[in-house]
Parts: structure tokens; C-alpha cells; sequence
């Protein structure tokens, strides 16, 4: 079946006690053994649970993989991926990445004597010069965010199957309906449900999915020690979510293309950083191993005076902190979401203070256009019309 029908149907025909078209939530977390020797297949909700079941099998077959695992957060799905390491081991990272991914390596992994470099991931050269002896894995991005990075999944596996590293990739941009990279030779995927997977901004939650029996049987093992679970209510709320991920996606897609074009000829801004837009360095790569762009990019203002009135001004869009609901949000990278990245790598990849990241929801374009475009108006009024 095409992806829009499994995701409509997710959980569907799996409740065989009422035939409800909607997966219940089971709140238990014992299970009764018929008799010694036996189990329904549930023991204790940690290790396995009837509702997240349900979300982890629709996310294994979504992203091609053999296994999903659901967490309580993407942060906590991160966390169990990295227990897979241990002391003196050594990661290829993308630059520009996720605050609290750089948060969660730099502040905790690092004091278990787990080190990482960051580099640019389509860098082919780059990533052998920063590859060790130790060297056990890449954590890529793409696109990353908020600059837009794209990193060629399938030239960058091959390389790193041929050094024997494992190759994860943060998919919480695209999603599986737009990029699947464990079609193109990645060993894990990992997803902040919290964005576009849950796409309305209401729940936390993390994915694992992984290739391979024993990568899954490592994963299932961690996934359980670490107990960093999803909730039965949670899981349910994500796949209520997931349904609608193929019309919100592509309503997202076509809203922050149509806003990028309409940012990129305005002359108050200096950059797009748009991969749907050709003049992007990563667009063929884009355009080659996904199916369509995902509905968040970042622009340039020319004059960072125009920044802290521009989010005073937006009133449809709101000024805050996340990315993939159906509700539009702003987000001044440097200050939110990159805060903990320290100001010289920041800078050094483009991170600066007259960046923001658009996460564009699925109002109607227009409407955003105009909401921008009177933000944009009052903020050169208010600093005198210089910003040019
Ligand atoms: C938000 C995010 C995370 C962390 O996920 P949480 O659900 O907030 O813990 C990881 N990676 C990326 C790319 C994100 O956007």
C-alpha cells in the first residue's frame, strides 16, 4: 500500500476484542501469564505495551526498517542510542546540529568518555581527516537546522559501511513520507515525534527505527534497561497524529516554498536557506533522495535591528520555540534553540544573530504572507527604514 493509505490506517485492524478504528489505550502494566511457562506476549508495560506496540510496528514499517522503538522524548531516544557506546569510543557528527543533541554529547556522553566531532557530513574529505581509530559511528542531520544542510545519505553510508561505523540519522525534518534513509543505507533513524510526526504542537515523543536483527535486539535490550519509554496516552496521541501526516506535510511543503521564493526577492533580506530553492548548494542532493521539502527553512535579515521587532510585530505566527505542528512558529535561533552551542561554532557555520527559523504550519498562505510581510514593514519603520 502506498504510504497515505498505511498512515490513515495506522492501528486500524489491530484491536481484534471490538474491531475499533481506533487503537485503545491500555493503561495496564502488569499482564496476568495464563500459566507458568506463558505469556500473551506482554509481561510488564516497560519492556513491551499493547498501544505503544501498535505506534512502534507502524513506525518500523513506515521507514523500511525492522524494529521501532518508542520513547518518552527525542532527546530520551537519543540518550538510548548512544548507550549504545561506550568509554573511548568516538562519533562523526554534522555540524549545525541540534542544540540539545550537541547539549546531550557535549555536557553528559562526554563525561562517559564518549567524544564526538562535528563536521560537514556531505564532506567526504572532511569526515576521513576526522575519522579515528576509535571512530564508531555518524550522527547525521539532514537537512540540518536552521541552515539547511543537506548531507547525501547514500554516498556518506557507503563510505561509512566500507570503515565498518554505524550510520544514524536524525529524520525529524523530513519524515518518513519524504525521506526514508534507511533505504539508502543508513542502520538507524531517529525522529522527534514532537514535531511533524505529532504535527500539532500537543506531544512529546521519540522514535527509534532500526535495520537489522541484532542492531534491533541491541536497541530492544537498551530500550528496556534505560526505561526511557512512551506512555500508553502519549503513543496513542502520536498515532492519532500520524494519520494526517501525508496532507499536513504536504500543505507544510507548499507553504514554506511559496513563503521562501516570496523572502528571497524581498529586499529587507540578505539569505533564503530553503533546499527546495535551486540556487541551494544542497538542492540536487535534496531533490534526489527525497520526495518532497519538508515545511521549515531560515532566512537572513540584513540588519539584526530588525530582529526583536519582527517577533513583536508577528501575530499569526508565534514567536516560539519548536518546529513541525500545524500552527506556524518563529524561532531566533541564536538565542533558543542554539543557545548551548557555543558562539564560535555558531558563528563559524552561519548561526548569527540576524538568523530565523520559520517552521510554517498549514494556515493559508496568504494569510502568513501578510502576517510577514506587516511585521517586516513595522520593524524598518521602527528602526528607520536603514535596514536596506
Ligand atoms: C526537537 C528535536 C530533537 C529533540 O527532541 P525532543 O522531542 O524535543 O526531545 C532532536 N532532534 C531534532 C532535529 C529536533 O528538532
Amino acid at each position: 500500500m502506498k504510504m497515505e493509505s498505511r498512515l490513515a490506517q495506522i492501528g486500524s485492524l489491530e484491536d481484534p476484542a471490538t474491531g475499533g478504528v481506533s487503537f485503545p489505550v491500555y493503561h495496564a502494566t502488569a499482564f496476568r501469564h495464563p500459566r507458568l511457562g506463558q505469556s500473551t506476549g506482554f509481561d510488564y508495560a516497560r519492556t513491551k505495551s499493547p498501544t505503544r506496540s501498535v505506534l512502534e510496528s507502524a513506525a518500523a514499517e513506515l521507514e523500511s526498517g525492522d524494529a521501532g522503538f518508542a520513547c518518552s522524548t527525542g532527546m530520551a531516544a537519543l540518550q538510548t542510542i548512544f548507550a549504545l557506546f561506550a568509554q573511548g569510543d568516538h562519533l562523526l557528527v554534522s555540524l549545525d546540529l541540534y542544540g540539545g543533541t550537541f547539549r546531550l554529547l557535549e555536557k553528559i556522553m562526554s563525561r562517559f568518555g564518549v567524544t564526538a566531532s562535528y563536521v560537514d557530513t556531505n564532506d567526504l574529505d572532511a569526515l576521513e581527516s576526522s575519522s579515528r581509530p576509535n571512530t564508531k559511528a555518524v550522527l547525521i542531520e539532514t537537512p540540518t537546522n536552521p541552515l539547511m544542510m543537506v548531507t547525501d545519505v547514500e554516498k556518506i553510508s557507503a563510505w561509512a559501511k566500507a570503515k565498518g561505523y554505524l550510520v544514524i540519522v536524525d529524520n525529524t525534518l523530513m519524515t518518513p513520507y519524504f525521506q526514508r534513509p534507511l533505504e539508502q543505507g543508513a542502520d538507524i533513524v531517529i525522529h522527534s515525534a514532537t514535531k511533524y510526526l505529532g504535527g500539532h504542537n500537543d506531544v512529546l515523543a521519540g522514535l527509534i527505527v532500526t535495520k537489522g536483527e541484532e542492531l534491533s535486539k541491541e536497541i530492544a535490550f537498551l530500550h528496556n534497561s534505560i526505561g526511557a519509554v512512551l506512555g500508553p496516552q502519549d503513543s496513542w496521541l502520536l498515532m492519532r497524529g500520524m494519520k494526517t501526516l501525508a496532507l499536513r506535510m504536504e500543505r507544510h511543503r507548499d507553504n514554506a516554498l511559496r513563503i521562501a521564493a516570496w523572502l528571497k526577492e524581498h529586499p529587507a533580506v540578505a539569505e533564503v536557506y530553503h533546499p527546495g530553492l535551486p540556487h541551494h548548494p544542497g538542492h540536487d542532493v535534496q531533490k534526489r533522495q527525497c520526495s518532497g521539502d519538508t515545511g521549515i527553512f531560515s532566512f537572513k535579515m540584513k540588519d539584526a535591528r530588525t530582529i526583536e521587532p519582527i517577533l513583536r510585530h508577528i501575530r499569526l505566527i508565534a514567536f516560539a520555540e519548536s518546529l513541525g505542528g500545524v500552527e506556524s512558529l518563529m524561532t531566533y535561533p541564536a538565542v533558543q534553540t542554539h543557545a548551548d552551542i557555543p558562539e564560535e561554532i555558531r558563528r563559524a557555520v552561519g548561526v548569527d544573530d540576524r538568523l530565523l527559523r520559520f517552521s510554517v504550519g498549514i494556515e493559508h498562505v496568504d494569510d502568513l504572507i501578510a502576517d510577514l510581510d506587516q511585521a517586516i514593514q513595522a520593524a524598518e519603520r521602527e528602526i528607520g527604514g536603514g535596514s536596506r
